[in-house]
């Protein structure tokens, strides 16, 4: 599936006030993205690659929404949206053909339970659900398989930009984070890793 390109073009004399404080406001995390510091060096499983650390971390550190058994929830660090989650296998695994059966059901069910979420929570009027396979294909973090939740509310395409730029905050993400990790239903879709 085809998911948004990361905005690149101001919508000129859509808002009011000055477009160049929101620059500013981004431009530091911007570079970061641009000088891929967090994409791995290689294909290789362990510390270099973001997918694997991160349930090293804990949950607010790491930005887990939810753990499961053989699969875990995330919030994206480079969000095309508001509420963007991504759904990983904990496996270093590639390509969607080399996940087990538990793995298959498990990021399905917490998909589903991430939009069920998502909806209560933040109300979207729809979602983008999918996985680039392949650096072609787009993805980010090729070696590491990720399913895309993205939820998009109406014309969400024209303030994408600007939303996209104050919501990529950390801070911001870390009190989406919290919201949807309280909101996720103690018994659904996987257990408590505990
Ligand atoms: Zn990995």
């Amino acid at each position: 599936m085809d998911l948004p390109d990361d905005p690149q073009v101001e919508p000129a004399g859509a808002f009011a006030g000055t477009p160049d404080g929101l620059d500013r406001l981004w431009t530091p995390h911007r570079m970061v993205y641009i000088g891929g510091q967090d994409k791995p060096a290689d294909d290789a499983p362990g510390d270099g690659c973001p997918f694997c650390r991160i349930p090293t971390l804990d949950d607010e550190q790491g930005l887990v929404v939810r753990r499961g058994e053989v699969a875990f929830v995330v919030m994206n660090l480079y969000p095309y949206n508001s509420g963007h989650l991504l759904v990983c296998p904990y496996r270093h695994v590639a390509d969607y053909t080399d996940l087990t059966d538990d793995e298959v059901a498990e990021v399905a069910s917490l998909t589903r339970t991430a939009m069920r979420v998502v909806r209560d929570v933040m109300a979207p009027d729809g979602f983008n659900l999918g996985m680039n396979q392949g650096q072609v294909a787009g993805a980010g973090i090729q070696a590491h398989l990720h399913q895309h939740v993205v939820p998009r509310w109406g014309g969400d395409a024209n303030f994408l930009p600007i939303v996209a730029r104050t919501r990529a905050l950390p801070a911001l993400l870390g009190d989406t984070r919290a919201a949807l990790a309280a909101a996720w239903p103690a018994t659904e879709g996987t257990t408590d890793p505990c």
